[in-house]
Parts: C-alpha cells; structure tokens; sequence
C-alpha cells in the first residue's frame, strides 16, 4: 500500500533557517552554472555543434547553462529510440513504472532547494513561485503514481451469465511532449511523466528559456531507474525539430503546453493524416487565458485586493492563468483601485537571486517587448494608475502595473499579455459583471470575490471558466487538490493533475468472453 497523496508544503521564508537554506541553494547553484547538457537519444549522451544558451532573466549576462540542440536527423532518431523502447516498457508491471516515479519525488524532495535555486537564476523566479513550481513536480510524481496503481486495475462493467467482461487502459506509443517555460518545472515534469507511467515512451522537446532545468530532471528520472529510450531529451527549435515531431507518423499523443497560436497550429498538423501512419493522433493542448477577478459590490474588500495582487503580479503575470483583468461593481470600483494601486506600489521588484523579492524580471527580451508595446496600447485605451516604466539595461524588469476605466471590449482587455499588468473595467451589476468576464475567447480561470451566496450560485453556472475560485486568487491550482485545465481557446481541458488526467493519455480496452 502506498500512503494517501498529501500535497508537498510549501517553504516559509519567514522562518530565519529557511531563509538561509535558500540562500545557501543560491550559493551552491551559482558555482555549477555554465555547464552544458547532452541531448538524451536511446540512452546516450549526444554533443551536437549547436547550442542553446539560457541565460538569467534578472542579469543577461550570467550563462545558466547551454543544451546541445538537435536537429531532424537526431528527433527522427529520438522517435525510433521511443518506438523501440515502447514494445518493452509498455509490458512493465504499472507498479514498477510508478515507484520510478516516487523514488524521482524522493530524490527532488531531498534536494528540493536546488532545483528552487535553478528555477531563479534560469525564468527569473521570486523564491515562493519558485519553491511552489518544484513542490508541484514533486505532487505530479506522487500523484500520476498512486492513479497509474489505480487505473490498473481498469474500471468496473457488468457481466452476464455466461459472459466475462472487462475494461482496462492499455499504453499508447511514442508521446511528444512540448513544455513551457512558465511552469519550468511544474509542468514539464507532469506532462513529461504522465505518459512515461502509463506506457507510453516520450521524446521531449524542452522551452528553449529552460533547458536546464529540464536537462536536470533528466537526469533525476535516470537515476530513478527509468530505462533507456523511455525518455528522449531533444532540444531544438519550433520550426525544425517541433513541427518534425508533431508530424512524425509513429507519433501517437502530443502534450503541449503553451501560446493559443503554436496550440491551434500543433492540432491543425496532428490531423493531417501521414504517409505509413495508421492511426489517429490524440492531443492534449493547454494554451493561454485572460482569466478574470470578479468583484461584486457585497465583498470583503482586503479580500479583493489580496486576490487582484496575487493573481496579476504572481510570477510577473506570467502564467495563463494570471488575473489580468479585474471586473468590480460600480459600488467599489473605486476603493479597490485605490487600495490595489497602494499595495502595488509597495511591491519589490528585483533580482531573486540576489534578494528575496517579490516580483522577478520577464522570461526574454521579446516578451519584454511585447508587453511594454501592450503598455503604450493601456495608455492609449485606458488610464495608467501606476507603474508602466520599464527598465532592460540588466535584466528585463517591468514595473507591476495597473490601468483603470478599460472597455471591455479593447485590447488590453482581449489578448493575453502575459506580463505583470492588470486592467480594471467597471460593472453596473453583478450580471454584467459576468458577462464581461465570460466575454473573451479564452476559458481558463476566473475568481469571484463575493458575500453573497445567490452570486457565488449564478457564478458556478454562468461563469464559463475551467478553474472557477470563490473569495480567493485565480491562480495557483494545487495537484489533486484543484484539477487544473480550461474552455473556449484555453486548450483541451485534459485537467492536469485531476482523477482524469492519465486516462486521456491511454487507450481504454473491452475485452468479452463467452464461456
Ligand atoms: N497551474 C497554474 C496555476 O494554477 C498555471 C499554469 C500555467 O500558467 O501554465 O496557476
């Protein structure tokens, strides 16, 4: 018997011994960076002549660490590899396969600092998102482990005299996996091993902002035991080695995580049917969100803030389901723009891994592009009520920002930014208040800060999002706690770490005999 999933606890910061460990975790890691990854093909470590180097967000010119890159003749050999090593591993006891996935839970737990510390100096992380991002790749092992022992079991169905029937999952084949850079941990190792416990074999093509941290991990499950060929490590580009990976007829299921444009475009290939592919390819897609806090004018207004705060600026904003848009009764509007522009402004922005801030730099120099352009758009759109002052000169650092008065049809209030900015619309009523909320293509997250219950009840029915949060923030989904995945154009809704989750990843068998 395994023990009952606990989520793994978060660390304290506050607590001095803590604090110290971190920084130590800091220390240590800053002598290891610059060193370079192999590619991972059948086992072997391959060098190729290209490299990507992935720099600190926070301090451009400190080398994390560079990743040979592949290139099609190395990801053709990569699916070989998996196709190769599928016809064994998919015979393993589900047992087997799981405790790899537990001794990797052990293994990251005992050096979980570590991993934390690579997560600052590689995506720019402030310590609490980074030490949540590795707490949830240890709660993926721990969690797609027990429901792999589970689904082994298949499901119960009826039988009748005479007649034995069965239902259970069977294992599907080669799985490309293409993470995000955001939850660089989190999120490349539960899509990663996700398949790995079900039987299937994986090449992965890790974020090029994190490689290392995801050449890291390679070597964690390696030294779980998981055998060669199960897992390919591949990096490389989009247009070269992605599009061969999603293309390739041995390739059965493609977990992809990141932008709507790349997701849409990864279905749109995987149903163009291959020479010499004789079967359909199954993809699960988690793309992007302009996800929404909902203010009603009954709210406990400290409540409200908090939520607005910690859903905008968590991260710089840079997830898909940051609170990029506030949406407050008429009643409040006011005092809690207010209240948000002063907590806002108290808010440290810096390098986390030189002092624990509360708000990191941006991933890349594009991305800080970017959202500085949306920034001229707010003032143009909208009211800027602070920040908005950007600095690239080190590291891509942008002030947390807010605008005021936007309609909810603009662009600021449409497309997903992906930075540290929240735009703020005013409702007449609650009603409306939903209906702008529900009213962009995406579906992924909402929070609604409310006092009164027939709110919160219209809410659960009429806000049309996959993570739906109740006088809280809108991000943040613990594994196995808040099944994590949404509607519209937000992908798939595959509901990571969720009772559901590994099942979309296999193939569910009916065997019946007469007798
Ligand atoms: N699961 C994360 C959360 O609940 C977000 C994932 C993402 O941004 O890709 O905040």
């Amino acid at each position: 018997m395994v023990q009952p999933y606990k989520h793994e606890p978060f660390t304290d910061f506050t607590i001095e011994e803590n604090k110290k460990a971190f920084e130590e975790a800091l220390k240590q890691v800053k002598e290891e960076l610059g060193k370079h990854h192999d590619l991972l093909i059948d086992g072997d470590r391959i060098r190729t002549d290209n490299h990507i180097t992935s720099t600190n967000p926070a301090n451009t010119k400190e080398v994390v660490g560079t990743v040979s890159k592949a290139n099609q003749g190395l990801a053709e050999k990569a699916v070989q590899s998996a196709s190769t090593a599928f016809e064994d591993w998919k015979k393993w006891d589900p047992r087997a396969r799981a405790e790899i996935l537990f001794r990797a839970a052990s293994i990251i737990r005992r050096r979980k600092h570590e991993f934390s510390a690579y997560l600052v100096y590689e995506v720019g992380k402030p310590w609490k998102e980074a030490d949540a991002d590795t707490a949830e790749a240890i709660d993926f092992l721990e969690y797609y482990g027990r429901q792999m022992i589970e689904l082994a079991e298949g499901k119960p169905v009826e039988s009748r005299p005479g007649e034995q029937n069965r239902y259970i999952y069977t294992s599907t084949g080669v799985a490309v996996v293409i993470p995000p850079w955001n939850l660089a941990f989190a999120i490349m190792a539960g899509t990663t091993i996700a398949p790995i416990v079900t039987g299937s074999t994986v090449v992965m093509k890790p974020a090029s902002n994190s490689p290392v941290i995801a050449a890291k991990f390679v070597e964690v499950l390696e030294e779980a035991g998981l055998p060669k060929g199960v897992l390919n490590f591949v990096p490389g580009s989009g247009g070269e080695v992605g599009d061969y990976l999603v293309d390739h007829p041995k390739t059965a299921l493609i977990s992809f995580t990141g932008s709507r444009d790349v997701g849409t475009r990864i279905i749109k290939r995987a149903a163009e049917i291959q020479e010499g592919q004789n079967h359909l390819k199954q993809v699960i897609a988690e793309m992007g969100g302009k996800d929404t806090v909902v203010v009603d004018n009954k709210a406990n207004i400290e409540t409200a803030v908090e939520a607005i705060i910690v859903s905008a600026f968590g991260f710089s904003g840079q997830k898909c389901s940051s609170g990029s848009r506030a949406v407050v009764h008429e009643d409040v509007y006011d005092e809690v723009l207010e209240k948000v522009k002063e907590r806002t402004e108290q808010l440290t922005v810096g390098n986390a891994s030189e002092e624990n801030v509360y708000m990191g730099p941006v991933v890349d120099q594009g991305a800080y592009d970017k959202i500085m352009s949306y920034i001229e758009i707010g003032k143009q759109e909208g009211r800027l009520v602070t920040g908005g002052k950007g600095d690239d000169s080190k590291g891509y650092f942008i002030e947390p920002t807010v605008f005021a008065d936007l309609d909810p049809d603009s662009r600021m209030q449409q497309e997903e930014i992906f930075g540290p900015v929240v735009c703020f619309t005013k409702a007449k009523n609650f009603d409306e208040a939903i209906d702008i909320a529900n009213n962009t293509e995406y579906g992924l997250t909402g929070a609604v800060i409310s006092d009164n219950r027939e709110h919160l009840e219209k809410a659960k029915y009429d806000f049309h999002v996959g993570n739906l949060y109740f006088n809280r923030n809108c991000t943040g989904a613990i594994v196995g706690y808040q099944p994590f995945g949404g509607f519209k154009m937000s992908g798939t809704d595959s509901k990571a770490g969720g009772p559901d989750y590994l099942a979309l990843h296999m193939q569910a068998k009916t065997i019946s005999e007469k007798f």
